[in-house]
C-alpha cells in the first residue's frame, strides 16, 4: 500500500457546492490553473494501490471533492462531516452556465463520437456563450497526443470524461497548474449531458441510491461496485483501527 485514505480525506473540500463554484469560477477569473477531482470510492482504492494516483491525489494542487456517498459515509470513520455531496455532473452543469454567461472557452475529451456530437449541438443550442475551443471523441488511439494539444490550447474549462483512472492520470501528467484552465475528470456525465442517458430519477439522488440505479439499469456495474465500494469501506475501518 501506497497511499492513506486518512491522507484523502484530510485532502477533501468541505464546503458546498455554491461555494465550491465561487472558488473555481474565481480561479479561472484570475488565470490559475485547476485540477478537480470528483472522488468516489474506486479513485481512493486506486491511490493506495498505484502510485501514480496516489500523486495526483496528494498533490497540493489537485482539489478533492466529495462525489460518491461511499466517501461521504467512509468519512464518518474518521469524524469527518462533510456538507454534501458534490456530483460532478452537476459542478459541469454549473461551469457551463458559468462558461456561456462569461464567455469562456470549453474543450471536450471523451465519450463517443455520437455522444459528443449530441453534446456539442445542446451547448451550441442552449450556451451560445460558449466558445468551444474545441471537441475530440474518447475513443482516439494516441490520447496523450490530443492532451498535449489541449494544454497548448489553453481553454478555460477542460471536461475530460474517459472514465476512471484514464482521465485522471492523464490531466495529472499534462495540466500545469501555473498555466490557466480547469480541468476535471467528469466520468461518464458527457452521457448524461448529451441527453442520451438519463441520470436517476430524483427520489434515488435524494435518498442517495443514485448507485442503486446505476447497477439496475447496467448490471456489469454491480462488479466494479464490490471491488470499489465495499472494499473501500472495509479498508476505511481497517485504517482507523490501526491493522
Ligand atoms: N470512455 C471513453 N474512452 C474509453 C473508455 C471510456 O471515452 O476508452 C468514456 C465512455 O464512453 C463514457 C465514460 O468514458 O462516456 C466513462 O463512463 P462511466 O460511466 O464508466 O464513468 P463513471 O462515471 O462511472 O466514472
Amino acid at each position: 500500500m501506497i497511499g492513506s485514505m486518512e491522507q484523502y480525506y484530510n485532502k477533501i473540500y468541505r464546503g458546498g457546492m455554491k461555494t465550491l463554484v465561487r472558488e473555481l469560477t474565481a480561479r479561472i477569473d484570475s488565470g490559475r490553473g485547476s485540477f478537480v477531482v470528483t472522488a468516489n470510492p474506486e479513485i481512493f482504492m486506486m491511490g493506495k494501490n498505484y502510485a501514480e494516483m496516489n500523486e495526483a491525489l496528494l498533490d497540493e494542487n489537485t482539489l478533492i471533492v466529495p462525489d460518491g456517498i461511499g466517501v461521504i459515509k467512509g468519512g464518518g470513520t474518521f469524524g469527518i462531516k462533510f456538507k454534501e455531496r458534490i456530483p460532478g455532473v452537476e459542478i459541469c452543469g454549473e461551469l457551463l452556465r458559468y462558461a456561456d454567461r462569461k464567455h469562456r472557452s470549453v474543450y471536450l475529451f471523451g465519450a463517443e463520437q455520437s455522444v459528443l456530437e449530441a453534446l456539442v449541438s445542446r451547448i451550441q443550442r442552449e450556451y451560445p456563450g460558449i466558445e468551444l475551443a474545441g471537441f475530440t471523441n474518447g475513443y482516439v488511439k494516441d490520447k496523450d497526443e490530443i492532451f498535449q494539444k489541449i494544454t497548448e490550447l489553453e481553454p478555460d474549462i477542460v471536461l475530460v470524461a474517459l472514465g476512471t483512472p484514464v482521465q485522471e492520470l492523464l490531466i495529472h501528467r499534462f495540466y500545469r497548474p501555473d498555466r490557466p484552465g480547469l480541468y476535471m475528470g467528469v466520468g461518464g456525465s458527457f452521457d448524461i449531458l448529451s441527453g442520451l442517458k438519463k441520470r436517476a430519477p430524483a427520489f434515488f439522488i435524494k435518498c442517495n441510491l443514485e448507485w442503486l440505479y446505476r447497477i439496475v439499469r447496467e448490471p456489469k456495474r454491480l462488479k466494479r461496485f464490490w471491488n470499489s465500494n465495499v472494499k473501500f469501506l472495509f479498508e476505511v475501518r481497517k485504517e482507523k483501527n490501526g491493522h
